[in-house]
């Protein structure tokens, strides 16, 4: 940092969230205290006819624009930077990796309210407790008052604090209640229960006795407590990872640090949740797109001030900041939800393990279906391999059986002998998930008479049925119509639904087994809030007896009592053209397998296929998913795709149908004359859905087999394109290290 010099005029060096790969100069405000300017720190700065939150880069003495145009920072937000030295040179990596401009990547640290200039304090909510009285009152002396009566019921029944989130949880007209009960100080303002904890107190234990594979991984782990190292956990699923991991995490608290947990899914957190808190009694602070702005930026802050051990969150909370960093586990680490797919397209495994080599502590990355990046890794020993190849406690791992449906009778997508199955493990009072991996009706609407097809007219997509709200949708780009009888181009009333939709399934299965209780989840049936929830609870009790859902049912979550799983459809992943099809067919085939038999009882997987010889089926069933990756990896190699080369992917949209193609041969040839030659230029291509939403797209590989070698070219790169002259009229985005190629 620059000292400033009496009279002469500072310049403050911003980054700005807007979509521009550059910084921008302000002259220092009209007042400030020298001492407190700090990288990292939000400041408030006039941009075009608004005020834009921007975050200090640097002071500089000398700007290249004039200082007479030069505007000037209008108010500084922090005192102090909320982000440390190391994490704020993280999000400057980060920025060079992924080629983002860094206004956006800073913003993708903090929470949205404090991206919005909200203070850094954090607002606790109100929460409420009973009075001494309070306790000691009979609740049947406010029988006149039902209401109040219920709120002290509930209130003595649960007697810790109430705070109003939770309170409206359980009754939205709590209000009026709770304050009688005020006035006859029944009930008190609890004090705030967020204050700082001098230490992480983790007092309740009770732990598992572990099997020797969970020991030996958790004292890897906790050897290496204090320094830099990566852990990839691979155990089948319900081999006790979770066990795992709180133990480590207890010996981490127990050092007095602070742990961050990533999920790849909202809908997993609630689980975890509850068994950390059975296990640990301290602040923990959970962050997801589905909280609200306060609640998102209290955790942030209670994870930057030490104010919460731990940090339950998506891929988002990655980049919160840590006051004493102890470890990062990546639950799943195989999810590609881990990769943002828009804007900032980051992978939070690979940025995690980049900060934990900055934090110096371990990353721990779990999964039963290891990607196979991270394989490589344990080959190249970047990675350490903790295995754990058999399930917990009594349970075993289910048995995967291929079932050849060539030729055999069908109904609506379920053979005979499914049935046959389904039925007499529904006589034994067990339940049945049933895995498709198309939500709707069926994916096309055919006319009998001519042919003609039901297409989105603004994507290269069919319409998909959606029978019960009688509508045509793109799951593309989200284009409604209603679901017509009469053919528009024959006017024949010959349509025919062709193919299977989740939505078709249940109807036949409610046909079939209309005194059983089904179950769908995908993301049509719990698009309302709490639904998902309300359905997997309902699956837990026991009420449901036949389940049937999307890839949402492939990751983690834990049925007991489910004994047979089939796969309806597993041959429609097997003929993507994206390379990384087979590795992903292959998880999502032992994952969904995974929630099979979890308890006492053995379970089933049932495969439907016409594809009964195929490699990747038979490798998985015969030799497990390991031997399947050894395979997968062989062949990348042989083909020199990543993980033995690395990749860019330059996408490129416009409505005019010439202009993507013409601006990314001009990208070509740029890149072929920057090139060294190690690096391959391949296309430009359209896209694999050439148009979307009414642009057409084309894209730009770039791949080498040196990576270093791929971001010199690229760093050169960018720059230039930015003075292309059509890129105005396009819209571009590079995904380095893209885990599709859609
Ligand atoms: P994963 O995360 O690998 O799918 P979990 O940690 O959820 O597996 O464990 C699956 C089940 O096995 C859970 O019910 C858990 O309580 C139980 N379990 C884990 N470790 C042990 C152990 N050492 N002894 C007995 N049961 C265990
Ligand atoms: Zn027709
Ligand atoms: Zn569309």
């Amino acid at each position: 940092m620059v000292k400033l010099q009496c009279g002469s005029e500072l310049i403050f060096r911003v980054a700005i969230a807007i979509p521009v790969n550059r910084l921008f100069d302000y002259l220092a405000p009209e007042q400030f205290e020298t001492s407190k300017i700090k990288p990292g720190i939000r400041l408030e700065v006039p941009f075009g006819k608004t005020n834009k939150i921007a975050f200090l880069v640097e002071c500089v003495q000398h700007s290249d624009i004039d200082s007479a145009k030069l505007k000037r920072v209008e108010r500084i937000l922090d005192e102090k930077p909320l982000l440390s030295t190391k994490d704020l040179a993280l999000l400057h990596w980060a920025s060079r990796y992924y080629h983002h401009p860094l206004g956006e990547v800073f913003s993708a640290a903090f929470p949205v309210a404090l991206r919005k200039g909200k203070a850094a304090v954090i607002q606790t909510e109100k929460r409420y407790v009973l009075t001494e009285s309070g306790k000691a009152m009979d609740s049947e002396l406010l029988t006149r008052a039902p209401k109040q009566q219920s709120v002290l019921e509930n209130f003595q029944a649960h007697p810790t604090s109430w705070s109003e989130t939770e309170l409206s949880a359980w009754n939205k007209n709590w209000r009026p209640s709770v304050k009688h009960l005020l006035d006859k100080a029944l009930l008190q303002l609890a004090p705030s229960e967020f204050k700082v904890q001098a230490r992480l107190s983790v007092t309740k234990n009770n732990a598992l006795i572990c099997n020797l594979q969970q020991q030996a991984a958790i004292d890897s782990v906790c050897d290496s407590l204090g320094q830099f190292g990566v852990f990839l956990l691979e155990g089948v699923t319900g081999s006790g990872k979770t066990e795992v991991y709180m133990q480590i995490i207890r010996a981490v608290l127990e050092r007095g640090q602070q742990v961050l947990v990533l999920l790849p899914e909202i809908t997993l957190t609630p689980q975890l949740e509850q068994r950390f808190r059975q296990r640990f009694n301290v602040n923990l602070a959970i962050s997801h797109s589905k909280l609200t702005d306060r609640q998102r930026a209290t955790a942030w802050l209670g994870m930057q001030r030490g104010e919460c051990a731990i940090l339950l969150g998506t891929r988002s909370a990655l980049f919160t900041p840590i006051k004493n960093p102890g470890l990062i586990i990546l639950d799943e680490e195989h999810d590609a939800s881990f990769k943002q797919q828009e804007g900032f397209r980051f992978s939070a495994r690979d940025v995690a393990v980049v900060r934990g080599k900055q934090l110096a502590i371990p990353v721990l990355l779990g999964s039963a279906t290891p990607a196979l990046e991270s394989l490589h890794n344990v080959d190249k020993k970047r990675y350490r391999l903790l295995h754990l190849p058999d399930r917990a406690g009594n349970a075993m791992e289910p048995v995967l059986q291929l079932l050849d449906i060539r030729n055999k009778k069908m109904q609506e997508g379920l053979s005979e002998f499914l049935l046959a199955d389904i039925r007499r493990t529904l006589a034994k009072n067990e339940q049945v998930l049933l895995f498709l991996n198309r939500r709707g009706f069926a994916p096309t609407l055919i006319c009998h008479g001519c042919g003609w097809v039901a297409r989105c007219g603004h994507c290269d997509a069919n319409l998909v049925i959606h029978y019960d709200e009688g509508l045509l949708r793109c799951h593309h780009c989200g284009h409604e119509q209603r679901l017509i009888k009469q053919c528009p181009a024959c006017k024949a009333e010959e349509l025919t639904a062709l193919g299977l939709g989740t939505e078709r399934v249940e109807k036949v299965l409610a046909e079939i087994f209309p005194e059983k209780k089904i179950v769908r989840l995908d993301r049509d049936s719990t698009q309302r809030k709490g639904s998902l929830e309300n359905y997997l609870q309902q699956i837990n009790q026991g009420a449901v007896d036949i389940i049937l859902g999307t890839q949402m049912l492939a990751k983690g979550h834990h049925f007991p009592n489910v004994t047979l799983v089939a796969i309806l459809d597993v041959d429609s992943g097997l003929f993507s053209i994206d390379f990384h099809a087979p590795e992903k067919l292959a998880q999502m085939i032992v994952q969904v397998s995974g929630r099979a038999g979890r308890a006492d009882k053995p379970g089933r997987v049932i495969m439907q296929t016409r594809q009964p010889d195929h490699p990747l089926l038979t490798t998985l069933i015969a030799q497990g998913y390991s031997s399947f990756a050894r395979t997968a990896l062989a062949e990348r190699k042989e083909a020199s795709l990543p993980p033995f080369s690395y990749q860019a992917l330059l996408r490129v949209q416009a409505m005019d149908a010439e202009m993507p193609r013409l601006f990314l041969e001009a990208v070509a040839q740029l890149a072929r004359e920057l090139s060294k030659g190690h690096t391959h230029i391949l296309g430009p291509v359209a896209a694999p859905m050439a148009r979307r939403a009414g642009f057409y797209r084309y894209q730009l590989l770039f791949q080498s087999s040196r990576r270093p070698e791929l971001h010199a070219l690229l760093d050169a790169l960018m720059p230039q394109i930015e003075k292309l002259k059509q890129v105005k009229k396009v819209r571009w985005s590079l995904d380095v290290d893209p885990v599709d190629l859609y």
